[in-house]
């Protein structure tokens, strides 16, 4: 399997670079050169695989042979025989067709564990089988950092640098990052914005002599190893309510546009996916995108599901990529124009010949609250409040009639209620209880360093501290 940039000029690469390499050199974002495909068969065999099985058998086509069979087999199994659900990815009925899947059983609590879990395990056995060393550099909205750390930490080849926005992440999900005793582990406290951070992320990167000096690598969800894993969790959902027998929707809480996209790509495989909702909050950069074409920034409002509050979504480039009918040049022409004007738009016309199959929500707060309230008097099931912005828009859309009440939508559980207790203890007017793992975390000493929002001091602090 070969991989093109979204922008048409870095060479292409196989599995083990992209890995290694995150972002393209010409900015852009790698995709597969061409989709496999599952027939229906195939996928009907997958039904009676395990968690870790059906992600080996998934996974295989897109990984490329210089990791054995054997170790990427055994990578996986051992990755997810550390979660704590034995389904690893349990499915839960709700009401008629409608489903909750959780994704919160990895040692982090969210979802972004099914993915970061197996990039360490891959970023480890290549560097080790490279006899090389890498800095990794990411931004993270709360739960992408500590999920990397988490993922990273202790690893021989890797030292890790993690921007969060300062003061705009939940206390648990900052302690999970700044905890961490590893020497390898260095959480920044950034002075601005998630997209601020994510800005800073992509200019280091994009500084070439300091990237090629420091050897730089990217883990959040602009690197493809990120996504792969993801689509996984949608096969194991749909085929347990018997695909591809039976079509299925999704409502996935979006922020990134890494989770969907991973959705996108399951539909690209062959899985029988009906319709995909984009559930955003009050930063709803997608859902009006995806109601008008026009692609908008708006200042970002911090809201009660942080790891949503975005308003450039990386991983869109991707879609967008599509959309231009794979045309790189034009790719970077418009994400040009974006990033000085701050605008784009597209025909929705061609949003909905092309990409047909997604219908977009948004979510405020206060119904946010509502929903956590509501599900849990009507099922017991505690949800935290970015899950309950899948859960509301899957149930608007429904009522919406856009998508067929016949269907049964699955919608994402992305992190434990634990994760976020504030928002859990506003609604129902208890607190969650947290997991026996993170029993110690509140008493932990932190360990955190404050940079302003300026790339020399980003860059020389980085400089300073990895053994690169
Ligand atoms: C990261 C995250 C999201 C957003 O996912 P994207 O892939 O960035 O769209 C939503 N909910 C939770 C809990 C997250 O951690």
């Amino acid at each position: 399997m070969k991989y093109i940039s979204t922008r048409g000029i870095a060479p292409e690469l196989d599995f083990d670079d992209v890995l290694i390499t995150g972002l393209a050199r010409d900015g852009g974002l790698y995709v597969p050169k061409e989709w496999p495909k599952f027939s229906n068969n195939e996928i009907e065999t997958m039904r009676e695989l395990s968690y870790a099985d059906l992600s080996i058998q998934i996974m295989k086509p897109f990984i490329s042979n210089s990791i054995s069979s054997d170790d990427f087999d055994a990578l996986v199994r051992d990755t997810y025989e550390k979660f704590r659900h034995p389904a690893v990815a349990p499915l839960k009925q709700l009401e008629n067709n409608l489903w909750l899947l959780e994704l919160f059983h990895g040692p982090t609590l969210a979802f972004k564990d099914y993915a970061m879990q197996i990039l360490g395990g891959l970023f480890d056995e290549a560097l080790q089988r490279r006899k090389k060393r890498t800095t990794i550099v990411g931004a993270t909205s709360g739960d992408t950092g500590s999920a990397a750390i988490e993922a990273f930490r202790n690893r021989e080849a890797i030292d890790i640098f993690i921007l969060f926005p300062k003061g705009r992440v939940s206390n648990i999900q900052q302690r999970q990052m700044t905890t961490v005793d590893s020497s390898n582990v260095h959480a920044i406290a950034l002075e601005g914005t998630f997209d601020d951070c994510q800005d800073m992320v992509k200019s280091l990167f994009n500084d070439l002599e300091y990237r090629d000096k420091y050897n730089l690598s990217a883990v959040n969800s602009i690197n493809w190893a990120r996504l792969l894993p993801q689509i996984i969790y949608y096969f194991w959902a749909a085929l347990a309510l018997w695909a591809p027998n039976r079509k299925v929707s999704f409502s996935v809480p979006s922020g990134n546009f890494g989770n969907v996209f991973s959705a996108y790509a399951a539909k690209a495989l062959g899985l029988p996916i009906e319709n995909l909702v984009v559930a955003t909050n009050t930063n709803d950069i997608l859902s009006r995108f995806f109601n008008s074409g026009k692609m908008e920034i708006k200042r970002v409002r911090p809201s009660l599901s942080p790891s949503m509050d975005i308003q450039v979504s990386s991983n869109f480039e991707r879609l967008l990529f599509d959309l231009c009918e794979r045309d790189g040049s034009l790719t970077n022409e418009i994400i040009e124009n974006f990033r000085t004007d701050g605008y784009f738009d597209i025909e929705t016309e061609l949003i909905a010949k092309r990409a047909n199959i997604f219908s977009a929500c948004s979510v405020d707060d206060e119904t946010t609250l509502a929903r956590i309230k509501k599900t849990h008097k009507d099922t017991g099931e505690i949800i935290d409040p970015h899950s309950a912005v899948g859960l509301e828009a899957a149930h608007q859309i429904r009522s919406s009639g856009l998508v067929s009440s016949e269907i049964p939508i699955i919608s994402l559980a992305c992190a434990h209620p634990a994760k976020f207790p504030d928002a859990v203890h506003g609604a129902t007017g208890f607190y969650p209880d947290l997991p026996v793992q993170l029993d110690d975390l509140l008493e932990k000493k932190e360990h955190t360093v404050v940079l302003p929002d300026d790339f020399d001091s980003v860059a020389n602090y980085i400089a300073d501290n990895t053994n690169v």
